[in-house]
């Protein structure tokens, strides 16, 4: 009787300490629980009381008990980087990279937002070193692409060619029109130092990856005009009208002095014209009509304008015609019409000259990297009648 007593006691005991365990449990996950909300609230109070740096601390602290807290980091790091506050996402970024215990997917990450906080902050030389840092990380494709950009903003072009046939091995993406505008830039650097060898060493590169590049022309031109060779420069102008020929206009200075030293002035004129045909563009009228003013007078000019015009109907190069007409007429309609245009013209007025074809930006000068939005190549001469 006494030993089945016994017995029954040990199902109790399992029980009190199954029971004893989980009590033991359930209060370790409640303070572990307890805890992390309020190292975040910490964290959130220093931000709140602006006291950066001791919100950072806070925040890391975070991160080593929870892994997951990573994340809420990463996120804090590109919101202040995206505030334009650098030091802020610096620290952040910096205090990950400096941790030994982050995995090595983690790691890379923090060390990416870390160049971006550096590229962001000007910092361009240790942007570039951490950007090189993720050579074989799963970033690699993005932060060469990025690499390329900083390099385009120090104008170290032919770095700037490295990074893109990098980012072309890496990711598959054609990257020639971007190598084709840095060879272009360096042809125009080889122009300004009389080194023609130079030059035509980046043209051809450039037309290599890029054979509708229209700047290689274009500078083929500047350097043709410049040495007086008429056949070399009657060449490259062929190839700006085939590639784009709106900006035949950025040269039309000088295809006039070439062919006037050349005693084909009237051919110049052909020139322009046949641009315009081509592509027609308020800023190519506007020069068609200086040249045709200039070699065939005041009632060519006035007649082709008038052709122009009835083509392509434009109310700003309509004031033009106007101050053109008014010259011939008595002082009291001269004046009346001279008024009209001129109202004419406040009515219309907009930068004349060039926009950006992908942000819309405008411009009196042409940019082949648009400031608004830094594409490249996406500037345009604007159409007549816009
Ligand atoms: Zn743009």
């Amino acid at each position: 009787m006494e030993f089945e007593a016994w017995w029954l006691l040990i199902p109790l005991g399992c029980f009190a300490l199954g029971w004893f365990a989980a009590r033991v449990d359930i209060r370790y996950v409640l303070r572990d629980a307890r805890a992390l909300p309020s190292a975040y609230f910490r964290g959130l109070n220093f931000l709140l009381r602006e006291q950066h740096d001791r919100a950072v601390e806070s925040f890391v602290d975070v991160s080593r008990r929870d892994p997951h807290a990573l994340d809420l980091q990463l996120a804090l790091g590109s919101l202040f980087r995206r505030q334009g506050r650098l030091g802020e996402a610096t620290g952040i970024h910096q205090g990950l990279v400096d941790r030994h215990d982050l995995a090595k997917e983690k790691r890379e990450l923090a060390l990416f937002e870390l160049a971006q906080d550096f590229h962001a902050a000007g910092l361009f030389d240790r942007a570039e070193a951490v950007y090189e840092q993720l050579t074989g990380s799963a970033y690699e494709a993005e932060a060469v692409t990025r690499l390329a950009s900083v390099l385009e903003q120090e104008k170290a072009w032919d770095r700037a060619i490295a990074a893109r046939e990098r980012i072309q091995r890496l990711s598959g993406e054609p990257q020639g029109r971007y190598i084709a505008q840095y060879h272009c830039e360096l042809a125009e650097l080889a122009l300004a130092a009389g080194d023609r060898a130079t030059m035509q060493r980046h043209l051809d590169a450039a037309i290599e990856n890029n054979r509708n590049v229209a700047r290689a022309p274009l500078i083929a031109f500047a350097a043709a005009a410049k040495d007086g060779d008429k056949p070399a420069a009657d060449s490259a102008l062929a190839e700006v009208r085939r590639t784009r020929p709106e900006l035949t206009v950025l040269i039309a200075a000088d295809i006039l002095t070439l062919y006037e030293r050349d005693g084909n002035a009237a051919g110049a004129v052909e020139q322009l014209a046949a641009a315009q045909h081509e592509a027609p563009t308020a800023l190519g009228l506007s020069r068609l009509i200086d040249a045709s003013l200039k070699i065939e007078g005041r009632e060519r000019a006035v007649a082709r304008l008038r052709r122009e015009l009835s083509v392509q109907p434009s109310a700003r190069e309509a004031t033009r015609l106007l101050e053109l007409e008014s010259a011939r007429l008595e002082p009291a309609a001269a004046q009346t019409l001279a008024e009209v245009a001129q109202l004419l013209h406040r009515a219309t007025d907009k930068t004349p000259g060039f926009h950006c074809g992908r942000c819309g930006f405008r411009a009196p000068r042409y940019y082949w990297k648009c400031p608004g939005c830094n594409e490249w190549e996406s500037f345009r001469a604007t159409p007549l009648g816009q």
